[in-house]
């Protein structure tokens, strides 16, 4: 059965990064900076500064993650902890090179596409993300269906036409067995499981060095860049080793595996065991990037805004911040949205805001933090007027400007707000259309 089919909503296991605790996450805070500048200009508010500076620590404690992760690591984890022998996984091949069992697209293992995998974890075939998607909304489906009463077709794993409805526990269960029984694909996936305390599987840093060291053994090609980035944080009872992350993050990042560019980029960016190289950083940044991974994509956005190993570029930042905001990635949304503020004045605060709030919905702090003083000081000034008062209305549609009356808002429309506020939703043709049929009732 597949566990992650069934279950829609809980992250997939073959998600690249964000499993991973990342070491020297460089984004975040700074854009603030392009958000105090407006909010300043806006309204002057000494509170922001105070809320940015909290926003910025509280940043600093859930971005990277390194001494968050509960490490309730078993007295024996040290027994268990992965023994990787040098070279044995170089020996043999990057098992699990497949296609997708449903519409039969290639999944290289070491590439970004192949990182984007699903596994069944019934019988161990792969689904391709489109095909997972598919599959997930007929459980969907079939299971608002029976709510109803009706009845429709729950679809079997088309990999053994097993259920794809077990529960977590009797699918965590399985995926288990498969572990222990030796199989690498089954030994990745669990220790996934136990580094993020997904479906039930207790989160443990430990016994996810353990399965991760297993897969690696094997030869599990996409196991090496999980265990490296570990081994960059360290566990329970084992110290951060950086030597030893590097020895093996770079053979995957050289046969291409995106998350493993991306961590040693970050080894040369912070100078972990290595002298500091911000060439060697941009460089395996941009082989990530290049391959569509939205983490790295969001890095060097942030690189190039900042003029950090490459010359400053704010049209490059924000062709790599928009590619990976696209995705979804919410730290490149946060900085997309400083940067628009920055550049292009609060003009953008539409488009600006849309961005924070995207970022805000993916729990985000600093956006949660920004989008509050946001609205909170946006709401005392009407936008066209700049009239301070109680009770502005707030424009429905943008949800980023606020007016004394009626009038206020069509001025504040006319003069320039209707492209911001439609750029920033994703439907606002009816309003277009209207406003065209106002202009021309008017001619
Ligand atoms: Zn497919
Ligand atoms: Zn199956
Ligand atoms: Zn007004
Ligand atoms: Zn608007």
């Amino acid at each position: 059965m597949a566990s992650e089919a069934a279950e829609p909503s809980v992250q997939t296991t073959t998600e690249p990064a964000p499993s991973v605790p990342q070491p020297t996450e460089p984004p975040a805070n700074s854009s603030l900076g392009g958000f105090a500048i407006l909010i300043l200009a806006l309204i002057a508010a000494v509170i922001f500064l105070q809320r940015s500076r909290k926003a910025k620590s509280g940043d600093d404690e859930a971005a990277p993650k390194k001494e968050g992760k509960p490490k309730a690591a078993k007295a024996d984890a040290d027994a268990k902890a992965p023994d990787v022998a040098e070279g044995a996984a170089a020996a043999k091949p990057d098992v699990g090179e497949s296609c997708c069992v449903v519409c039969g697209t290639e999944m290289p293992m070491l590439t970004w596409r192949g990182t984007e995998r699903m596994w069944l974890l019934c019988c161990g075939k792969q689904m391709c993300k489109g095909c997972h998607a598919d599959t997930a909304e007929k459980i969907r489906e079939a299971s608002i269906a029976a709510d109803d009463g009706t009845t429709h077709a729950v679809p079997d794993c088309p990999g053994c036409s097993s259920s794809l409805q077990l529960p977590d526990s009797v699918a965590m269960e399985k995926l288990r067995e498969q572990a222990e029984a030796g199989s690498a694909w089954a030994q990745y996936e669990l220790g996934y499981r136990c580094e993020m305390g997904l479906q039930g599987v207790e989160q443990n840093l430990a016994d996810a060095a353990y399965w991760y060291g297993l897969a690696h053994d094997q030869g599990y090609g996409l196991a090496a860049a999980c265990l490296g980035a570990l081994y960059l944080v360290g566990w329970e009872g084992v110290e951060k080793d950086y030597a030893e992350a590097k020895r093996l993050l770079k053979p995957a990042a050289s046969k291409g595996d995106a998350r493993a560019q991306r961590f040693l980029a970050q080894i040369y960016d912070g100078g972990l065991g290595v002298p500091p190289s911000q060439s060697d950083s941009i460089m395996w940044l941009e082989m990530a990037a290049e391959q569509g991974f939205a983490a790295a994509q969001a890095d060097l956005g942030f690189m190039y805004e900042h003029g950090r190993g490459v010359t400053r570029s704010i049209k490059s930042a924000r062709k790599w911040y928009k590619l990976a905001a696209e995705q979804g990635e919410r730290n490149a949304q946060f900085l997309l949205g400083g940067l628009l503020l920055n550049t292009r004045g609060e003009k953008a605060l539409p488009t600006a805001m849309r961005l924070c709030r995207q970022a805000a919905s993916q729990a985000h702090l600093d956006a949660i933090d920004t989008l509050l003083q946001m609205e909170s000081n946006l709401k005392r000034s009407c936008a066209h007027c700049r009239g301070f008062k109680e009770g502005l209305t707030r424009c429905s549609r943008c949800k980023a400007a606020y007016y004394c009356n009626g009038e206020c808002q069509m001025a504040h429309w006319k003069a320039g707000h209707a492209q911001e506020c439609c750029d920033s939703g994703p439907d606002c043709s009816h309003i277009l259309a209207m406003a065209a049929g106002a202009q021309q009732g008017q001619q």
